[in-house]
């Protein structure tokens, strides 16, 4: 995937300033910065939920975005673990993880065994009969989780999915993150604040402030050599 000289303005606020950057197939990166730099605007255009105002979106040769083209989300086959991403509250915990699996004429018992890993590989082990609208923030986000992993998307979009978790929750998380990197071999951007969890999960740190990029590498580069105060100041040195 790569995005080209994005932008996009709400009414006086530039939300993103000609932001170009490559997201190599199977790639983690990790987009980092502070509050309101552009982050989730960044994902929603990914995503489709956006359109930009000037610039291109590709995924692989297929252009999805650009001033006068823009693919919907349902089609652009986009995993997303947003924080207001909904699920379907009518449906029980199982019926929304196994909704990907259902047009894939998997039979039922292929399906629960699956629904049943992938609901514990979050931690969210026997909560399959569940009606989504009794769970908590968190136990949702897990959810939408679950059902990423089982949808087996070729690229998968994070904002923030830990930000509702309690530490031990984390600690299973960042293994899920990893886990779930190694066996869909997706391409995943994983917006965070934390720079600790960027440094743990990503191969690839891009660095946001006020709608512009101001560096993007290993977490290794971005640790030892900052390019900008602002970078400076994210990653704990400076
Ligand atoms: P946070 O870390 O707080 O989630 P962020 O980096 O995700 O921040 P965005 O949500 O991308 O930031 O917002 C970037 C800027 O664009 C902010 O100033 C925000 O107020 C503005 N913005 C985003 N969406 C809209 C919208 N729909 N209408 C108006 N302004 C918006
Ligand atoms: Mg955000």
């Amino acid at each position: 995937m790569s995005i080209r000289e994005i932008s996009r303005r709400f009414g006086a606020i530039q939300a993103l300033d000609g932001i170009s950057l490559d997201f190599p197939a199977g790639s983690f990166t990790a987009l980092l910065g502070p509050s309101g730099c552009g982050k989730s605007t960044l994902l929603r255009l990914i995503a489709g939920f956006e359109a930009p105002d000037a610039g291109s979106i590709r995924f692989g040769s297929k252009t999805v975005a650009d001033p006068l083209r823009q693919v919907p989300p349902e089609k652009r086959g986009v995993g997303m673990v947003f924080q207001s991403y909904a699920l379907w509250p009518h449906m029980d915990v199982a019926g929304n993880v196994s909704y990907p699996l259902k047009t894939r004429g998997l039979d039922r018992a292929s399906i629960e065994a699956r629904v049943g890993e992938v609901l514990a590989m979050v931690g969210l082990e026997g909560f399959g009969s569940r009606r989504v609208d009794e769970l908590s923030g968190g136990q949702r986000q897990r959810v939408a989780l679950a059902r990423c992993i089982v949808a087996d998307s070729g690229i998968i979009l994070f904002d923030e999915p830990l930000a509702n978790l309690d530490i031990h929750l984390r600690a299973t998380m960042l293994d899920a993150f990893r886990h779930i990197h190694r066996a869909t071999g997706a391409t995943i951007v994983y917006v965070t604040h934390d720079q600790g969890e960027a440094l743990a999960l990503a191969d690839r740190i891009a660095v946001l402030d006020r709608g512009r990029l101001l560096q993007v590498g290993s977490p290794t580069e971005i640790y030892r050599a900052p390019v900008h105060v602002n970078v400076a100041g994210f990653v704990g040195r400076g």
